[in-house]
């Protein structure tokens, strides 16, 4: 038994061993030159659209910004055209998309998952890619996970961070929001990196209720990162939330040159 544990331990510190090699990218690329980012010089496509309560317009002038301070060659579109342009999708290491609910189309649609398939990033936040296309049941399986509610609407939840060894998360404590708290439907597949617990306040048979805030997860060769937080751009003001979200599209950035990371583990065995 003790040897076991042991194994498990040595085991267990090899893997952190590995998460604690990839964090110095990720922390220069957050916070020093351009020449050092994992964006510098990736093509970026940043679509925004749908419903306008989540603020699609305002992140352009929150996030583009930042791209290309990050040295990202970043395309901005208003229309789901710009996944109809094949030598565009081509081009692209990540597509950032905030489009809520609305519609697309199956030649938009056969575009985007073509492109993220064969290794281009998809990252996105809250209703941006978790609540868009609710009839294209393909986009949801690429994305791991659909908004189904928030109970109570804006109010005061925490966001603990379950995974102290991914690079997207380390380092970085519970904190508090003042949003909404989102209740999805996940697949529980994804690599999940950070969840929320439902008081049941508002939905009293959900109470103790955890559900996953931030994963990653792959489609085809496409690293897809999703975080829940950022119902109005105002939420970014919490460190915490840009942060994650920052770290998650430079990883998502990565798909097409680092390998493929392997973590899948099913939760419910088999
Ligand atoms: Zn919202």
């Amino acid at each position: 038994m003790k040897s076991q544990a042991r194994r498990n331990f040595i085991k267990t510190s090899v893997v952190a061993g590995a998460g604690v090699l990839l964090v110095p990218d990720i922390v220069s690329a957050s916070v020093s030159s351009r020449s050092e980012s994992a964006l510098a010089g990736k093509k970026v496509l940043y679509v925004y659209g749908g419903w306008e309560g989540h603020e699609p317009k305002q992140s352009v002038d929150l996030f583009v910004p930042w791209l290309r301070s990050q040295g990202a060659d970043v395309k901005v579109s208003d229309s789901l055209d710009a996944y109809l342009d094949e030598e565009l999708m081509d081009s692209v290491d990540l597509i950032v998309q905030i489009w809520t609910m609305g519609t697309i189309s199956g030649e938009q649609e056969k575009g985007l998952l073509a492109a993220v398939k064969k290794g281009a990033g998809l990252a996105g936040w809250h209703g941006g890619i978790g609540d868009s296309f609710r009839n294209n049941v393909e986009y949801q399986f690429m994305v791991g996970g659909q908004w189904v509610a928030h109970p109570g609407g804006v109010i005061d939840y925490t966001v603990h961070v379950s995974d102290q060894t991914d690079p997207v998360t380390k380092g970085l404590n519970d904190f508090a929001m003042h949003s909404e708290q989102y209740y999805m439907h996940v697949d529980p597949n994804v690599k999940v990196l950070a969840t929320t617990k439902f008081s049941g306040e508002h939905s009293a048979w959900i109470e103790g209720s955890v559900i996953p805030v931030v994963w990653k997860k792959y489609y085809g060769d496409g690293r897809v990162f999703y975080s829940s937080l950022g119902h109005v751009m105002k939420d970014f003001e919490v460190p915490e939330a840009l942060e994650i979200m920052q770290r998650g599209i430079l990883w998502a950035a990565e798909s097409k040159y680092q390998p493929r990371e392997k973590w899948l583990s099913p939760v419910y065995g088999g």
